[in-house]
Parts: C-alpha cells; sequence; structure tokens
C-alpha cells in the first residue's frame, strides 16, 4: 500500500492509523512546516486497504444541517472566565462525567505535546479547557473510544470536525452513547511550528512550560497571543496577537495545513451532535457578556437530551441557524488560502522563522489601519452626525412649540 488518499486532501485525523491491523501505520511530521501525515511500513503492511476504505476522505461521513441554534455562557464565573469562549464546552464536559461518562478532548502535557486524552474525574476536567490553537495529535484514541462504547460506557468525544469525522469513519456505525461536539474550525498549524515558537520566546528547550492562546480580564475582555506559564525555571512570559508571529501567522491564516483551505466542514451542515464556536454577530440578547458567547448549533435529536441536562449550568438563550450561520464565517466557507503562502514557505525553508517577519508585515499593516480607522475621531463624529436628524426634528418641534 502507497498512497492512503491524496495528500493535499488529508487532514491528519489519523482514522487510518487507528484502523491498520498491522500498526504499520505512523504519523510523522512533514518538512517544512511540520504538519504530521501517514507513512506506511511496508514491512509490515499486508495490502487489506482498510485504510483507504476508512479514510473520511475517499468516503465522506454525512452530515445534518442545524436544527436549532443558542446563545450561551457558563453561569459559573470561573469556568466562563477559564474558558476560551462562553464555556460551553467545558459544560457539557462537566454534564457528561457527572453522570458517569467519560470526555475525549485536547489536552496539553506541556507545549510539545498536545494531545487527545481521556478524561473520567471532575476534578481533571480543566485540562480540557481553553482552545489550544494547534493540531492536536489524536494518537489512538478513536481505539480507546471504541473500546469504552462497548462496554456501554457513556462518551462525549470532543474535537475539530475532521477527527469528529475521522472517529465516525473509524467506529463505522452509530452508537446510542456517544455524543459528538465539533468546534468551529478555520484550520491547524502544526505542533512544530508551536515549539519553535516557544522555543524562541524561552530562550531555551524544555518539557516545563505550558501555552496558553486565550486570556480574559485587563487591559482587554479577550485576548489573542502566547501566554506561558511554568512553576519552576521560566517566569511567566506573554507575547499579544500582531507581537507574536506564530499566533499572528495562525489569524492570518498562513501557516494551516494544506488542506484546510478547502475544508470540506466550513459550511453550516455538520458532522457531529453539537457544534460550539464563539458567537460572532448576535442580536440583541440577554445573554450579557464581554468575555464571550458560545454559538451552540444542534445538529441531530439525540443532542437534545444533553442540551436539557446541561440547562442548568448556562445561561442559555434560543436564536435562529440563519444569524448564527450568517456570523461567521467559517460555516459558510473554508479560510481563503493567502496568495504568499508559497513564498513564505520557500523563505521559510531557506531563512527559518524570519520568514514570519518579512511576510506578515502587510498583514499586520492592514490590520492596524482597519481597526484604528473603526475607532478615529472621523468615525466617531461620522456617527454623531448620523444622530442629528434626529436632534434636528426634536428641534424643529420645540421651536413650532
Ligand atoms: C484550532 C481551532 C480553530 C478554531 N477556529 C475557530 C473559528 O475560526 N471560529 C470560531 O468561532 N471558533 C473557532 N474555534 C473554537 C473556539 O476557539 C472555542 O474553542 C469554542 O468556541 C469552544 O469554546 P468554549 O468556551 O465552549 O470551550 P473551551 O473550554 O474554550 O474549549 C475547550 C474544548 O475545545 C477542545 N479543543 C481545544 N483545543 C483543541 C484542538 N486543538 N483540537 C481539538 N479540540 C480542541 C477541547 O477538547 C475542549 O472540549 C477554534 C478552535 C480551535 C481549537
Ligand atoms: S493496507 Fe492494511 S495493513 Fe496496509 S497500511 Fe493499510 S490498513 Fe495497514
Ligand atoms: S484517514 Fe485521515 S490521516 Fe489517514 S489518510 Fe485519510 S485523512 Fe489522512
Ligand atoms: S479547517 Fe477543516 S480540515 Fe482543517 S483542521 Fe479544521 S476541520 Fe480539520
Amino acid at each position: 500500500m502507497e498512497i492512503i488518499c491524496p495528500k493535499e486532501k488529508c487532514t491528519g485525523c489519523s482514522a487510518c492509523m487507528n484502523v491498520c491491523p498491522k500498526g504499520a501505520i505512523s504519523m510523522i511530521e512533514h518538512e517544512p512546516l511540520g504538519h504530521i501525515y501517514p507513512v506506511i511500513d511496508n514491512t509490515k503492511c499486508i495490502d487489506c486497504h482498510l485504510c483507504e476504505k476508512t479514510c473520511p476522505v475517499n468516503s465522506p461521513v454525512s452530515l445534518q444541517k442545524p436544527l436549532d441554534a443558542y446563545a450561551a455562557i457558563s453561569r459559573d464565573y470561573d469556568d466562563l472566565m477559564s474558558s476560551s469562549s462562553g464555556g460551553a464546552a467545558s459544560v457539557f464536559s462537566h454534564v457528561i462525567v457527572e453522570h458517569g461518562g467519560v470526555v475525549y478532548g485536547c489536552v496539553q502535557q506541556n507545549y510539545k505535546n498536545i494531545r487527545h486524552e481521556r478524561i473520567e474525574r471532575k476534578e481533571e476536567l480543566y485540562k480540557l479547557k481553553g482552545s489550544k490553537y494547534v493540531q492536536s495529535n489524536i494518537g489512538y484514541v478513536y481505539s480507546d473510544v471504541k473500546r469504552d462504547l462497548k462496554n456501554g460506557k457513556l462518551v462525549l468525544f470532543t474535537g475539530t470536525p475532521c477527527q469528529i469525522a475521522g472517529l465516525r469513519s473509524y467506529l463505522k456505525k452509530e452508537y446510542e452513547n456517544l455524543y459528538t461536539i465539533d468546534l468551529v474550525c478555520h484550520g491547524v498549524p502544526s505542533q512544530k511550528l508551536l515549539r519553535e515558537e516557544v522555543n524562541y520566546m524561552l530562550g531555551t528547550d524544555t518539557t516545563e512550560a505550558y501555552v496558553h492562546f486565550r486570556r480574559k480580564g485587563k487591559p482587554l475582555a479577550r485576548m489573542f497571543g502566547l501566554f506561558l506559564s511554568n512553576c519552576s525555571k521560566v517566569d511567566k512570559k506573554k507575547e499579544l496577537f500582531l507581537y507574536n508571529d506564530y499566533i499572528t501567522a495562525f489569524m492570518d491564516g498562513l501557516i494551516f495545513r494544506k488542506n484546510c483551505y478547502s475544508c470540506p466542514y466550513a459550511q453550516g451542515s455538520r458532522c457531529s451532535d453539537i457544534t460550539v464556536s464563539d458567537y460572532w454577530g448576535i442580536g440583541k440578547t440577554t445573554v450579557k457578556t464581554d468575555c464571550g458567547i458560545s454559538l451552540i448549533l444542534q445538529n441531530t435529536a439525540k443532542a437534545t437530551s444533553l442540551i436539557e441536562m446541561s440547562r442548568q449550568y448556562l445561561h442559555i438563550e434560543k436564536r435562529t441557524v440563519e444569524e448564527a450561520i450568517a456570523g461567521n464565517g467559517q460555516l459558510i466557507a473554508a479560510f481563503e488560502e493567502p496568495a504568499y503562502r508559497t513564498s513564505f514557505i520557500e523563505d521559510y525553508q531557506a531563512i527559518g522563522r524570519r520568514a514570519f517577519k518579512k511576510h506578515l508585515k502587510s498583514y499586520k499593516k492592514n490590520w492596524i489601519r482597519c481597526h484604528l480607522k473603526k475607532r478615529s475621531l472621523f468615525s466617531k463624529m461620522r456617527s454623531l452626525i448620523r444622530k442629528i436628524p434626529f436632534n434636528y426634528n426634536i428641534y424643529k418641534t420645540l421651536k413650532n412649540k
């Protein structure tokens, strides 16, 4: 067996590795950007083609149109503040463990080792919290999920849509005791790039530091950046978006896997029971916070029970599916590949991380220009002027009186 699916379409979901009866497949980092792809050891392969048949690129999973949309935040203030968005994923995980189930999701051993793990104790649920803006290593967790399902355990699996598709393809059939939650996702950088960035920030290579990608609090309600923490050797360090190359390149969409730019899951129809994301573009709402609101899309009838069980922990409000989709670009189309990505990759091979400075310059300039414009004196004056007809009407009425 040589090729499981075309490389430019491979999501790195690891379903092939999990299904291989001979353990002949390993997920290996590929140069130059370090994204992982399956590599077959032909001395072990028996040409059974199971990997090829299981791959969701070759046999796509079914997608469902959302039945309902909700805006929600966790009622627990600490939970809300320690979640990237409104804390919906965290509440669902809590409810599953409370009902004796297990949760599979992305945890961080340290900044070099971000992977999917099985959590069954309430005290360990904090490990799942927060978006890790990098591709999580699936390892062999799909086989662990199958074992739990067969043993009758209640299971919640959370991940990017391509990971949900990978799991469903691997399982081959529906399980009543399985809930899946996907995140709206615009793409993933590799762990290699993250490792290099953090090593650069620390000036050393260690296994003791942790990295976080979003913070809530002062001076801004919500911030993107790389925030490092460590108990012993290194002081807390942070670099905010626009100062940090990794997170800026992530926001610019420069360093995603090649297949992310044609992601089949970036659309209104979804591959999981529930989709969660940031609620962008929400209209008038009673869900009040400046610390992030979760969007919850209910995609299957089965998800009703999980949403009902979670209501007591959420401040939740029904919205329309149309509003939810219109506000989030990745519920409409895949992220567009920046025109300069190919030349960035060439430069990255030649001069390493200095290529970021060169290629992010115009993105940073445009971003700053765009945001300064929004906050400029001119735009404030304009919004004041817009109010004038109303004032003028009052003036006219008063004058007539
Ligand atoms: C790579 C990536 C890209 C994203 N892109 C967008 C976007 O374009 N638009 C948008 O609205 N939202 C996006 N999100 C989702 C958003 O950042 C929040 O994760 C989501 O709103 C859930 O937040 P929460 O407060 O409910 O839960 P949180 O507690 O913040 O989220 C934790 C949950 O996310 C899972 N998770 C965290 N990191 C990863 C990872 N690397 N891979 C797989 N699962 C992970 C965990 O298993 C856990 O269940 C993205 C998330 C990731 C990881
Ligand atoms: S063909 Fe069969 S044995 Fe060979 S890599 Fe694929 S799953 Fe493994
Ligand atoms: S199963 Fe997943 S990792 Fe394997 S080839 Fe297909 S897309 Fe790539
Ligand atoms: S953009 Fe699509 S393919 Fe890329 S990580 Fe996200 S879900 Fe997977």
